[in-house]
């Protein structure tokens, strides 16, 4: 039964019946960072710089050296990122079973209600609605939420930084809290730089989607794109974090399969 699922699987990727969609953004110099208030210590930047390129340093080959924080680009938020979430001994980037790498996603399309409000808050009701269109989300999915924040790529507008702190939309701890206890989620997942709202620093409990998500050994997703080419449901996500030793996130090529 599996074999001949995981067949069928391979001839649909070959006839292009199953897509690939990647929801990565690329990674440059350019990437945008999450600011923190300046009494917190700051994330590097991605950087890159040749180690040879056909040339005397290496005549035959290209290659580079990288640095970035762990929490840069497209990333993967492990549950021991959180305070909440320190205990887990499976919950580092190299303990985490890999079989939950591969998942589900529900993604609930908030563009309408972001393009006139950045700072759009993700309530329970908003689920609800949802669900009365698609259906129960499923426990072990992802949950991603659409905002076309994505297509502000790499300019000031996608930090958003104001005088009050970043403006970007996000969920409520309510929000996170329903998907959590009643859905029992893999994680959740989103186009801005962190998986919080901007504001979160105020909400109770602060930064939910990492307070809560990651105190119940759950995952995140941030900066992800192309989210527009996803279904509200259907989709299967391969999201495996680089293997560091333990790691608390890392940047990752998230990957959806579709079907055409
Ligand atoms: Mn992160």
């Amino acid at each position: 039964m599996s074999a001949t699922l995981l067949t069928q699987l391979a001839a649909a990727l070959a006839n292009n019946t199953v897509r690939v969609v990647d929801l990565t953004q690329t990674l440059r110099p350019s990437t945008p960072v999450i600011q923190l208030p300046p009494e917190f210590a700051p994330s590097n930047p991605f950087t890159i710089s040749e180690i040879s390129h056909y040339d005397s340093r290496g005549p035959g080959w290209y290659w580079n050296n990288l640095s970035m924080g762990e929490h840069t680009g497209t990333h993967f938020d492990a549950p021991v990122h959180w305070v909440t979430g320190q205990h887990y001994a499976d919950g580092f980037t190299d303990t985490i079973p890999a079989q939950r790498f591969v998942a589900p996603a529900c993604v609930i399309d908030c563009t309408k209600e972001v393009a006139t409000d950045e700072k759009f808050v993700l309530e329970v009701p908003h689920i609800d609605t949802w669900e009365k269109q698609h259906g129960k989300i499923p426990a072990g999915a992802w949950v991603l939420m659409r905002t076309g924040w994505s297509t502000r790529g790499d300019s000031p507008a996608f930090l958003n930084m104001k005088a009050d702190g970043p403006h970007s939309p996000g969920p409520s701890a309510a929000a996170i809290t329903f998907l959590v206890k009643e859905r029992d989620v893999n994680g959740w997942g989103v186009e801005a730089v962190g998986t919080d709202h901007g504001q979160a620093f105020a909400f109770e409990p602060a930064f939910p989607a990492h307070n809560l998500m990651h105190g119940a050994k759950k995952f995140g997703l941030a900066s992800l794109c192309n989210l527009d080419q996803l279904p509200p449901t259907g989709a299967l996500l391969i999201t495996p974090p680089l293997k560091i030793a333990k790691g608390s996130g890392s940047p990752l090529r998230v990957l959806a399969l579709v079907a055409a």
